[in-house]
């Protein structure tokens, strides 16, 4: 069965120049006039329109933009309960006692599986509705071993890209015990979770987790057969992304207070690996530098100063984009707005952001087979009311994904 999807007015492919998918996405491209070829659930061929091959099925876009579906490399979606009186009080400036994390922790390990499975669900749909097709989530509000447990294998029932995050904070029980929290966590519960996940993840931040503790959550997981990756420098200078270089995680995730030895080490990190003209001199092979991903729904969220994108781009560190989502710091699941926020408050021009949003977050996950649009990429789509990809950011806050394919099958 092969589906043509035709009168395409723009199509992103994000091709790697040599057309290689086996390397994964290259720079930012894009055809007018286009079409593609959906065979097996992989692009079987993109070209212009009128050049297209016959197919069992035809879908006409009216002159619509097609582009990769958007590929969130970061949210927390395991969680029971809600936070809306904090948000409220934070915009208004005024105090709140109520427990923050603590409380969403609290909510998590009072719920069953099933309202947890709910709100998951619930979650991953939105974010399809809004053209994502690859997400990654996170355990981290369960901070037991049996409630990290079931919170990665209710993570696996969604994705794929399902991360161990058991050093998110100390939880209140052992406060006073950083010690015996980090064997706990290095120790059974990384046993416990590491065969429903693929990454590890640590908060290394004032306050969470420092550069040897994060260091030594990061070496267990890779022991036990997972990759690394940061949450790093999101609310002070720290030491995250030197930890996330030296332990080659795939990616440091929010990157608001860098110094310059930071993006110095991020860009050297992608020296010599992927494509040219993307992040790399381009040695062949797919992407293996760290990657920072910037999440600037939680600025928008929180109230607070957005990343430098300019200065890692000008310094050609690897950009990605994701939601974060998550019920305390930003509670959107919209790729949408991520590539507006990174349009109009860091500066990135259009195609910088659509780029981030999708081949981006795809060599943050390591992926070759997602975020581009070339022959023998995985056949995910999303289809625009709209004859750009400008529209992400021209027309913010209005609902333009119109259809999306995720391996070739009709999602939304
Ligand atoms: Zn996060």
């Amino acid at each position: 069965m092969s589906t043509l999807i035709t009168n395409i007015g723009e199509l992103v492919t994000n091709a790697a120049l040599d057309d290689d998918p086996g390397r994964g996405p290259g720079p930012f491209a894009a055809l007018a006039g286009a079409a593609l070829v959906v065979e097996d659930g992989q692009i079987a061929w993109t070209g212009p329109a009128g050049q297209a091959p016959a197919a069992d099925e035809a879908v006409d876009c009216g002159g619509r933009a097609v582009l990769p579906g958007f590929v969130d490399s970061h949210a927390h979606l395991v969680f029971a309960g809600e936070r809306s009186a904090e948000f409220a009080a934070r915009m208004a400036g005024t105090p709140y006692q109520a427990g923050g994390i603590r409380s969403t922790v609290a909510a998590t390990r009072a719920a069953p599986d099933e309202v947890l499975r709910a709100n998951l669900a619930r979650l991953a749909r939105e974010m399809v509705a809004q053209g994502t097709t690859t997400l990654e989530c996170k355990s981290g509000y369960g901070l037991t071993v049996p409630d990290e447990a079931r919170s990665v294998a209710l993570a696996a029932e969604v994705t794929p890209e399902v991360t161990f995050l058991g050093a998110h904070v100390v939880p209140p029980e052992y406060q006073g015990d950083r010690a015996g929290y980090l064997d706990l966590v290095c120790g059974p519960m990384l046993k416990a979770c590491a065969p429903h996940a693929r990454w590890v993840d640590v908060f290394c931040e004032r306050g969470a987790f420092d550069a040897d503790e994060a260091a030594a959550v990061l070496a267990a997981g890779r022991a036990a057969g997972l990759l690394p990756r940061v949450h790093a420098n999101q609310l002070g200078p720290g030491p995250g992304v030197q930890v996330a270089v030296a332990a080659g995680a795939a990616s440091a995730d929010h990157c608001t207070y860098l110094s310059d030895a930071d993006v110095d080490a991020l860009a050297a990190s992608g020296a010599g690996s992927g494509t040219p003209g993307s992040g790399g001199p381009g040695s062949g092979g797919p992407w293996s530098g760290t990657v920072a991903t910037l999440l600037p729904g939680v600025e928008f969220s929180t109230r607070q100063p957005y990343p430098d994108a300019r200065r890692l781009l000008a310094a050609g560190v690897t950009v990605a984009l994701a939601t974060d989502c998550n019920p305390g710091s930003c509670f959107t699941s919209s790729m949408p707005l991520g590539v507006a926020l990174a349009v109009r408050e860091m500066r990135m021009t259009t195609q910088e952001a659509v780029w981030a949003a999708t081949a981006g977050g795809a060599r943050a996950l390591r992926r070759t087979d997602v975020g581009h649009l070339a022959v023998g990429a995985r056949a995910d789509l999303t289809l625009l009311d709209a004859p750009s990809h400008t529209y992400l950011a021209y027309r913010p806050g209005v609902p333009l994904v119109r259809a999306v394919w995720r391996a070739g099958q009709r999602e939304f």
